[in-house]
Protein backbone atom coordinates (compact mmCIF):
# COMPACT_ATOMS: atom_id res chain seq x y z
CA UNK A 1 0.00 0.00 0.00
CA UNK A 2 1.14 3.78 -1.00
CA UNK A 3 -0.29 6.80 0.40
CA UNK A 4 -1.81 8.93 -2.24
CA UNK A 5 -0.02 12.44 -2.09
CA UNK A 6 -3.01 15.30 -1.53
CA UNK A 7 -4.57 17.20 -4.60
CA UNK A 8 -4.82 20.87 -4.47
CA UNK A 9 -6.23 23.46 -6.25
CA UNK A 10 -5.80 27.41 -5.05
CA UNK A 11 -7.87 30.38 -6.48
CA UNK A 12 -4.54 32.61 -7.10
CA UNK A 13 -5.85 35.38 -7.46
CA UNK A 14 -3.71 38.73 -7.23
CA UNK A 15 -0.40 37.84 -7.84
CA UNK A 16 0.69 40.06 -4.61
CA UNK A 17 -0.40 37.33 -2.31
CA UNK A 18 3.39 35.90 -3.17
CA UNK A 19 4.90 38.51 -1.05
CA UNK A 20 1.91 40.08 0.83
CA UNK A 21 0.40 39.03 3.97
CA UNK A 22 -3.50 38.92 4.66
CA UNK A 23 -6.01 36.00 4.91
CA UNK A 24 -5.52 34.18 1.41
CA UNK A 25 -1.73 33.82 1.71
CA UNK A 26 -1.55 32.40 5.23
CA UNK A 27 -4.35 30.45 4.29
CA UNK A 28 -1.89 28.78 2.00
CA UNK A 29 1.04 28.79 4.46
CA UNK A 30 -1.42 27.01 6.71
CA UNK A 31 -1.89 24.29 4.09
CA UNK A 32 1.59 24.41 3.40
CA UNK A 33 2.78 23.09 6.39
CA UNK A 34 0.10 20.40 6.79
CA UNK A 35 1.45 18.82 3.69
CA UNK A 36 3.99 16.19 3.19
CA UNK A 37 7.28 16.64 1.48
CA UNK A 38 6.63 15.37 -2.01
CA UNK A 39 9.32 14.59 -4.18
CA UNK A 40 7.88 16.76 -6.68
CA UNK A 41 5.35 19.03 -7.98
CA UNK A 42 3.49 18.98 -11.34
CA UNK A 43 1.67 22.74 -11.37
CA UNK A 44 -1.44 23.37 -13.68
CA UNK A 45 -1.39 27.52 -14.18
CA UNK A 46 -4.55 29.38 -15.63
CA UNK A 47 -1.38 31.40 -17.07
CA UNK A 48 0.12 28.90 -19.84
CA UNK A 49 -2.33 28.18 -22.45
CA UNK A 50 -0.72 26.49 -25.66
CA UNK A 51 -2.17 24.69 -28.90
CA UNK A 52 -0.84 21.19 -27.92
CA UNK A 53 0.00 19.97 -24.48
CA UNK A 54 3.49 20.69 -23.21
CA UNK A 55 5.42 20.20 -20.05
CA UNK A 56 8.50 22.61 -18.67
CA UNK A 57 11.47 19.92 -19.56
CA UNK A 58 14.66 22.65 -18.27
CA UNK A 59 16.77 21.71 -15.61
CA UNK A 60 16.18 25.42 -13.99
CA UNK A 61 13.19 27.11 -14.61
CA UNK A 62 13.13 30.57 -14.97
CA UNK A 63 10.83 32.68 -13.04
CA UNK A 64 8.21 34.60 -15.36
CA UNK A 65 6.20 37.95 -14.43
CA UNK A 66 3.67 37.44 -16.73
CA UNK A 67 1.87 40.57 -15.38
CA UNK A 68 1.77 44.86 -15.60
CA UNK A 69 1.60 47.43 -12.96
CA UNK A 70 2.60 45.93 -9.71
CA UNK A 71 5.51 47.21 -7.34
CA UNK A 72 9.16 46.62 -8.44
CA UNK A 73 9.47 44.31 -5.87
CA UNK A 74 7.15 41.50 -7.54
CA UNK A 75 9.06 41.69 -10.77
CA UNK A 76 12.45 41.02 -8.74
CA UNK A 77 10.64 38.16 -6.78
CA UNK A 78 12.22 35.04 -7.94
CA UNK A 79 11.45 31.12 -7.11
CA UNK A 80 14.60 29.20 -8.18
CA UNK A 81 12.78 25.54 -7.84
CA UNK A 82 15.12 23.20 -10.13
CA UNK A 83 12.74 21.59 -12.56
CA UNK A 84 12.41 17.47 -12.78
CA UNK A 85 13.43 15.58 -16.15
CA UNK A 86 12.31 12.74 -14.47
CA UNK A 87 8.93 13.68 -13.79
CA UNK A 88 8.69 14.94 -17.59
CA UNK A 89 9.30 11.37 -18.54
CA UNK A 90 7.06 9.93 -16.55
CA UNK A 91 4.24 11.97 -17.40
CA UNK A 92 5.10 10.91 -21.05
CA UNK A 93 4.96 7.41 -20.40
CA UNK A 94 1.99 7.67 -18.38
CA UNK A 95 -0.29 9.95 -20.53
CA UNK A 96 -1.94 7.58 -23.28
CA UNK A 97 -3.87 9.69 -25.28
CA UNK A 98 -2.44 13.25 -25.85
CA UNK A 99 0.84 13.90 -26.86
CA UNK A 100 3.09 16.04 -24.90
CA UNK A 101 5.35 18.08 -25.89
CA UNK A 102 8.54 18.82 -23.68
CA UNK A 103 8.90 22.40 -23.71
CA UNK A 104 12.22 24.58 -23.24
CA UNK A 105 10.98 27.92 -23.55
CA UNK A 106 8.22 28.83 -20.88
CA UNK A 107 9.08 28.67 -16.94
CA UNK A 108 7.43 29.23 -13.56
CA UNK A 109 4.64 31.65 -14.16
CA UNK A 110 3.01 33.81 -11.96
CA UNK A 111 0.38 31.02 -11.69
CA UNK A 112 2.20 28.67 -9.76
CA UNK A 113 5.10 30.74 -8.43
CA UNK A 114 2.89 33.18 -6.35
CA UNK A 115 1.51 29.66 -4.86
CA UNK A 116 4.29 27.79 -4.36
CA UNK A 117 5.79 30.80 -2.33
CA UNK A 118 3.65 30.20 -0.01
CA UNK A 119 2.94 26.46 -0.01
CA UNK A 120 6.86 26.00 -0.07
CA UNK A 121 8.86 28.83 0.29
CA UNK A 122 11.80 27.24 0.24
CA UNK A 123 12.03 26.24 -3.36
CA UNK A 124 13.82 23.46 -3.26
CA UNK A 125 11.30 20.36 -4.43
CA UNK A 126 11.50 20.41 -7.88
CA UNK A 127 8.61 21.78 -10.03
CA UNK A 128 7.08 21.11 -13.46
CA UNK A 129 4.46 22.90 -15.36
CA UNK A 130 2.17 21.35 -17.73
CA UNK A 131 0.12 24.15 -20.16
CA UNK A 132 -3.65 24.17 -20.63
CA UNK A 133 -4.78 22.70 -24.77
CA UNK A 134 -6.63 25.55 -26.03
CA UNK A 135 -8.19 23.10 -28.01
CA UNK A 136 -9.28 20.48 -25.25
CA UNK A 137 -13.02 20.32 -24.49
CA UNK A 138 -13.18 20.68 -20.36
CA UNK A 139 -14.61 16.99 -20.65
CA UNK A 140 -10.79 16.27 -21.78
CA UNK A 141 -9.26 18.27 -19.66
CA UNK A 142 -10.69 16.71 -16.87
CA UNK A 143 -9.67 13.49 -18.29
CA UNK A 144 -6.59 14.47 -18.65
CA UNK A 145 -6.24 15.36 -14.92
CA UNK A 146 -7.51 11.42 -14.53
CA UNK A 147 -4.79 9.93 -16.21
CA UNK A 148 -1.97 11.65 -14.46
CA UNK A 149 -3.61 10.32 -11.14
CA UNK A 150 -0.51 7.52 -10.45
CA UNK A 151 1.95 10.11 -10.02
CA UNK A 152 -0.63 10.86 -7.02
CA UNK A 153 1.19 6.95 -5.21
CA UNK A 154 4.71 8.14 -7.07
CA UNK A 155 4.82 11.00 -3.88
CA UNK A 156 4.18 13.77 -6.97
CA UNK A 157 2.19 16.80 -5.68
CA UNK A 158 -0.18 18.37 -8.18
CA UNK A 159 -1.38 21.71 -8.05
CA UNK A 160 -3.50 23.55 -9.93
CA UNK A 161 -3.90 27.34 -9.91
CA UNK A 162 -7.15 29.10 -11.20
CA UNK A 163 -10.16 30.98 -9.71
CA UNK A 164 -13.50 29.30 -9.53
CA UNK A 165 -15.18 32.29 -10.48
CA UNK A 166 -12.68 35.22 -12.20
CA UNK A 167 -14.46 38.14 -14.22
CA UNK A 168 -11.80 40.41 -14.54
CA UNK A 169 -14.38 43.01 -16.57
CA UNK A 170 -16.17 43.06 -13.38
CA UNK A 171 -14.10 43.49 -10.92
CA UNK A 172 -14.42 46.21 -8.42
CA UNK A 173 -11.67 47.61 -5.96
CA UNK A 174 -13.98 46.86 -2.79
CA UNK A 175 -12.50 43.48 -1.52
CA UNK A 176 -15.52 42.76 0.66
CA UNK A 177 -17.85 43.59 -2.72
CA UNK A 178 -19.29 40.50 -3.91
CA UNK A 179 -21.90 39.88 -7.02
CA UNK A 180 -24.64 37.89 -6.59
CA UNK A 181 -23.60 35.84 -9.11
CA UNK A 182 -20.76 35.11 -8.01
CA UNK A 183 -21.46 33.92 -4.81
CA UNK A 184 -24.04 31.43 -6.33
CA UNK A 185 -22.18 30.16 -9.01
CA UNK A 186 -19.07 29.77 -6.35
CA UNK A 187 -21.74 27.72 -4.26
CA UNK A 188 -22.83 25.21 -7.04
CA UNK A 189 -19.19 23.97 -7.85
CA UNK A 190 -18.73 23.82 -3.81
CA UNK A 191 -22.01 21.89 -3.62
CA UNK A 192 -20.49 19.56 -7.06
CA UNK A 193 -17.39 19.03 -5.39
CA UNK A 194 -18.89 18.19 -2.24
CA UNK A 195 -21.29 15.46 -3.83
CA UNK A 196 -18.97 13.90 -6.46
CA UNK A 197 -21.03 15.25 -9.11
CA UNK A 198 -18.31 16.16 -11.75
CA UNK A 199 -20.52 16.49 -14.81
CA UNK A 200 -21.84 19.76 -14.45
CA UNK A 201 -18.87 20.49 -13.15
CA UNK A 202 -17.23 19.60 -16.80
CA UNK A 203 -20.38 21.10 -18.45
CA UNK A 204 -20.37 24.36 -16.81
CA UNK A 205 -21.45 26.02 -20.35
CA UNK A 206 -24.91 24.50 -19.82
CA UNK A 207 -25.63 26.77 -16.31
CA UNK A 208 -26.73 29.68 -18.17
CA UNK A 209 -26.08 33.54 -17.68
CA UNK A 210 -24.64 33.16 -13.99
CA UNK A 211 -21.82 30.64 -15.24
CA UNK A 212 -20.95 32.53 -18.13
CA UNK A 213 -20.12 35.52 -15.98
CA UNK A 214 -18.58 33.70 -13.70
CA UNK A 215 -16.11 31.63 -16.26
CA UNK A 216 -16.09 34.75 -18.61
CA UNK A 217 -12.37 33.02 -20.00
CA UNK A 218 -12.15 29.60 -19.06
CA UNK A 219 -8.38 29.37 -18.09
CA UNK A 220 -9.04 30.36 -14.89
CA UNK A 221 -11.59 28.04 -14.42
CA UNK A 222 -9.91 24.67 -16.09
CA UNK A 223 -7.31 24.12 -13.82
CA UNK A 224 -9.86 22.91 -11.31
CA UNK A 225 -11.24 20.37 -13.41
CA UNK A 226 -7.48 18.38 -13.35
CA UNK A 227 -8.04 18.47 -9.52
CA UNK A 228 -11.56 17.17 -9.90
CA UNK A 229 -10.63 14.79 -12.20
CA UNK A 230 -7.32 13.44 -9.84
CA UNK A 231 -10.04 12.42 -7.19
CA UNK A 232 -10.24 9.27 -5.66
CA UNK A 233 -13.81 7.67 -4.25
CA UNK A 234 -14.47 8.47 -1.29
CA UNK A 235 -11.58 10.69 -0.04
CA UNK A 236 -11.55 13.82 1.73
CA UNK A 237 -12.48 17.54 0.49
CA UNK A 238 -11.50 20.41 2.24
CA UNK A 239 -12.02 23.83 1.19
CA UNK A 240 -9.83 26.77 2.16
CA UNK A 241 -9.86 30.47 1.32
CA UNK A 242 -13.31 30.32 0.29
CA UNK A 243 -14.11 33.76 -0.31
CA UNK A 244 -15.68 36.09 -3.04
CA UNK A 245 -13.63 38.83 -3.21
CA UNK A 246 -13.47 42.49 -5.67
CA UNK A 247 -17.10 41.56 -6.56
CA UNK A 248 -16.43 38.45 -8.97
CA UNK A 249 -13.15 36.59 -8.06
CA UNK A 250 -13.33 33.31 -5.46
CA UNK A 251 -10.61 32.58 -3.88
CA UNK A 252 -11.86 29.28 -3.19
CA UNK A 253 -9.51 26.87 -3.02
CA UNK A 254 -9.51 23.03 -2.38
CA UNK A 255 -7.47 20.13 -1.08
CA UNK A 256 -8.50 16.28 -1.64
CA UNK A 257 -6.80 13.54 0.31
ZN1 LIG B 1 -4.49 34.51 -12.72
Amino acid sequence: MTNKMPVLFIGHGNPMNAIEENPFSNSWIEIGKKLPTPKAILAVSAHWETLGTKVTSMEKPKTIHDFGGFPQVLFDYQYPAPGSPQLVRSIREIIKNTPVEADTTWGLDHGTWSVLARLFPNATVPVVQLSLDRQKTPLQHYQLGRELSELRDEDVLIVSSGNIVHNLRAVVFNDEEKYPWAVSFDEKVKNWILTDDHEPLFQYEKHGQEAALAINSAEHYLPLLYTMGLKSEGESIEFFADKVTYGSLSMRSVKLG
